[in-house]
C-alpha cells in the first residue's frame, strides 16, 4: 500500500468536542468523522500535520448549496483562553501516542522511519497562532514538540490577517503582517518550525515570502483559477511556493475545489485530481501533496474519509501519473519539505 502523508486534519479538534477517549480512535467502528487508526490504516495515512485549532466563540458555518457567499472574519480569540484550549487540544494527540495510535515525529529521520514502517507519523500542527503570545511561548510549545504553525486561520490575530470566506473572492483582503508577525515568522526560521500559509491572506503571504528562508508552504489549499473561493491560492502565490521549493497540499473540501464553490459532496475525485493537474503543470510535480481537511469540512463522497485515500492514488493513475509521481504526491514531497524546513 502506498503511504500518504496527509497536511492538514482536524481529527483532534473533533476528537475534544465529541468529548470522547482515545478509544474511540483506536477502535474505530463509530464511523464518525474521517480519521481514525482503523480507516487511517485501510488507506495507507502514515502521517500528517495534526492541527490544535482553537475555536471561537461564533462557529459560523459555511453555507451548504450557496453558489456565492461572504462570511466576514471570524472575531479575535483572547490568547488566555486560546492557550488553555490548545493545551486541552494538544493533550489528545499525546493521548494518542500514549495509546500507541501514533508517534509524534520532532524530525525527519523520525517521520521517514514512521513512513517506512507504516505507523502513523503525526506533526504538531498549530492552525493560527493565539495561543502563542510571543517567541518565549513558540519555544516552550516547540520543545513539547511543536513543528508546524501556521500564524492565523480565517481571523485577526497579533500576528496578522487571515482570509475571511469568500466565494467568489480573491485571497486579497486586508493589511499583511505585523511587526510581532515578522518576528514569529523569523523565530520559526530560527528553530526551525514550519510556518503554514493556508488561511493567510495575499498581503501576509508575501510577507513571510520577503522574510522567510524556509521552503513556503500551504498545507490545505487549493488553486484559485480553478475555484475563485477566497481560501485558494492565485497564480503569482503557487509560483512563489514553487520558487522556493515548496509545497501546496490540495484541500479535499468541496467548497474549495469545485468552479460553482457549492458544498456538494458528490463532486467527484476527478476535481481533485483537476487542481492537482493545474498546479503540477503550473509549478512541477515536486511542490505538490495532500492536505485533506479530514474531519474539518464536507469532502466527496468518492473519497469518503482515509481509508479512500487509495481511490484518489488510482485516480492519479488513471490520469496518467506514473508510480515516481504518485509516490511524491503521496508523501515524497512532504518529507522533503518537511526536511528541509526543520533541518532533520
Ligand atoms: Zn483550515
Amino acid at each position: 500500500m502506498t503511504a500518504v502523508f496527509d497536511g492538514h486534519n482536524d481529527a483532534l479538534l473533533r476528537l475534544h468536542r465529541a468529548g470522547v477517549g482515545v478509544e474511540s480512535f483506536v477502535e474505530g467502528g463509530d464511523d464518525e468523522g474521517h480519521v481514525d487508526l482503523p480507516r487511517a490504516r485501510r488507506g495507507g495515512l502514515a502521517g500528517g500535520l495534526f492541527a490544535v485549532f482553537v475555536p471561537g466563540e461564533d462557529s459560523s458555518e459555511l453555507p451548504e448549496d450557496a453558489t456565492s457567499y461572504a462570511i466576514p472574519l471570524s472575531p479575535r480569540v483572547d490568547p488566555a483562553i486560546a492557550r488553555d484550549a490548545a493545551d486541552a487540544i494538544a493533550a489528545g494527540l499525546f493521548g494518542l501516542e500514549a495509546a500507541g495510535a501514533l508517534r509524534v515525529v520532532r524530525s525527519g529521520a523520525e517521520l521517514a522511519a514512521c513512513i517506512e514502517a507504516g505507523t502513523i507519523g503525526a506533526v504538531l500542527h498549530f492552525e493560527g497562532a493565539e495561543a502563542i503570545p510571543g517567541v518565549a511561548e513558540l519555544e516552550r510549545r516547540y520543545e513539547q514538540g511543536l513543528r508546524s504553525l501556521g500564524l492565523v486561520w480565517s481571523r485577526m490575530n497579533a500576528y496578522g490577517e487571515g482570509v475571511p470566506f469568500r466565494f467568489p473572492g480573491s485571497p486579497d483582503t486586508g493589511p499583511g503582517l505585523t511587526t510581532l508577525g515578522s518576528e514569529l515568522v523569523r523565530a520559526c526560521n530560527r528553530l526551525g518550525v514550519l510556518v503554514d500559509l493556508s488561511h493567510l491572506n495575499l498581503r501576509g503571504f508575501f510577507d513571510v515570502a520577503a522574510i522567510s528562508e524556509a521552503p513556503l508552504v500551504a498545507s490545505h489549499s487549493n488553486a484559485h483559477a480553478l475555484c475563485a473561493s477566497s481560501r485558494n491560492l492565485t497564480d503569482e502565490q503557487l509560483d512563489a511556493v514553487g520558487d522556493t521549493g515548496g509545497i501546496v497540499g490540495i484541500n479535499f473540501a468541496v467548497g474549495f475545489l469545485r468552479d460553482d464553490g457549492r458544498f456538494d459532496s458528490s463532486t467527484s475525485i476527478a476535481v481533485v485530481v483537476d487542481h492537482i493537474d493545474y498546479i503540477t503543470d503550473r509549478i512541477g510535480i515536486d511542490h505538490v501533496g495532500f492536505g485533506s481537511d479530514f474531519d474539518g469540512a464536507k469532502i466527496p463522497e468518492a473519497i469518503g474519509d482515509a481509508a479512500g485515500l487509495p481511490r484518489l492514488l488510482d485516480a492519479l493513475g488513471e490520469r496518467g501519473y506514473g508510480d515516481e509521481a504518485v509516490l511524491k504526491l503521496a508523501h515524497g514531497n512532504w518529507l522533503r519539505v518537511l526536511r528541509q524546513t526543520w533541518r532533520s
